[in-house]
């Protein structure tokens, strides 16, 4: 009898209750190498910035070397955004609004505070050109400057690099002392011709130029175009896209010679932009109407506009070649001054313009006078 009580004793022993399901069998206490503090919530982010951080050796050599420019490579862009996502958590929001044609990440921030009901929204995007770097360091120092002081019932989406192939290539050319035109991605593509709006007038050219004539990629082909027209029809107040030469605010439409329907609420955005820069401002016009030949096909202020009725405006910044004609001898140098502190500051004067009046017809309730376009497509 003794040994079949301790037989059951034993089986009762081996089937005691497991503790509540989902528990993990784990010794008592903090094991010394498990984390107990939850990941961060933009962890693949910073993740993906800190994997890049590292500088390859010739990034390093040229950062040092004589030859090094006053802009951030793409891995230094990645790091100051990171910066702000970790000092600033809930007001800076990393997302990976795509992916390159080669599989990079795009990436986009959004900034408000997160105190105050978003109401406005305004999309300011960068780098659409490989080699027009200025635009980026305008993007990367509005984004910082947005962190630090969010306009209130604003929210700003910033994609400091679109391109990010195509710009891959220049820092390859730029550690290599290579001087190479770069404008499209990694495909070939100009990405500012790929746009579904006003597009290219194929069939005219097919007939004028046989034999050379080249089949463009059909609208939206590119991952990166997509990236931007997924982020236009979530709709906003105002779309910015940054570039780099000129000095103007140049609003819709590229591709037509005639006046947009809502030419005055456009016009109205553009002077806002001026008015927010002071000294040297540019001044807003029609992008067709630069030249009486000129008309921008498949362009994203086009398609922005005439798809989704966003007011969209294409800075090109600076005046190399007008202020300094020695510059147009070498492509990087074309679109990015030797000192960048000035123009991004004529760059950024115009973005906060357009901010701050968003906030302030948040608190005023009083409309934005270029608000609520209706879409417009030809
Ligand atoms: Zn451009």
């Amino acid at each position: 009898m003794l040994p079949l009580l301790l037989a059951l004793a034993s089986l009762a022993l081996a089937q005691d209750p497991p503790g509540p399901p989902g528990v993990p069998d784990m010794p008592v206490g903090p094991a010394p190498h498990v984390r107990t503090t939850a990941e961060h919530p933009h962890a693949d982010f910073l993740r993906e910035a800190a994997r890049q951080a590292e500088p390859s050796a010739e990034a390093a050599a040229w950062r040092s070397g004589e030859a090094a420019e006053p802009y951030h490579l793409e891995a230094e862009v990645l790091a100051a955004a990171a910066a702000l996502v970790e000092r600033w958590p809930g007001r800076v929001t990393p997302e990976r609004v795509g992916r390159s044609s080669q599989g990079r990440s795009i990436w986009g921030f959004r900034v408000s505070d997160p105190g105050v009901p978003v109401q406005r929204k305004l999309l300011v995007f960068a780098n659409i050109h490989a080699m027009e770097w200025i635009s980026t360091e305008v993007a990367l120092a509005f984004l910082e400057e947005l962190a630090a002081s969010p306009p209130p019932g604003v929210e700003v989406m910033v994609l400091p690099m679109l391109n990010v192939d195509g710009r891959q290539r220049v820092e390859g050319d730029l550690f290599a002392g290579e001087e190479r035109f770069r404008r499209s991605n990694a495909r070939g593509v100009d990405l500012n011709r790929n746009f579904a709006v006003h597009t290219e007038p194929r069939a005219v050219w097919r007939h004028i130029l046989p034999g050379r004539y080249q089949v463009p990629p059909e609208p939206l082909s590119e991952p990166e175009a997509q990236a931007i027209d997924r982020l236009g029809a979530q709709g906003w107040d105002a779309a910015v896209s940054l570039h780099a030469f000129g000095g103007f605010h140049y609003l819709p439409w590229a591709g037509d010679w005639e006046r947009a329907p809502d030419w005055p609420a456009l016009h109205a955005l553009g002077l806002l932009m001026q008015s927010g820069q002071g000294a040297g401002a540019y001044k807003p016009m029609q992008l067709s109407r630069w030249g009486f030949f000129f008309r921008g096909h498949g362009m994203e202020i086009d398609h922005l506009y005439g798809r989704y009725g966003i007011p969209s405006v294409l800075v090109e910044l600076t005046r190399s070649g007008i202020e300094r004609p020695a510059d147009l001898s070498t492509p990087f140098r074309m679109y990015n001054p030797r000192r960048p502190a000035r123009h991004v500051e004529l760059g950024v004067g115009a973005l906060r313009a357009v901010a701050w009046e968003m906030s302030q017809s948040v608190q005023t309730g009083q409309p934005l006078p270029w608000f609520d376009l209706s879409p417009a497509a030809p």
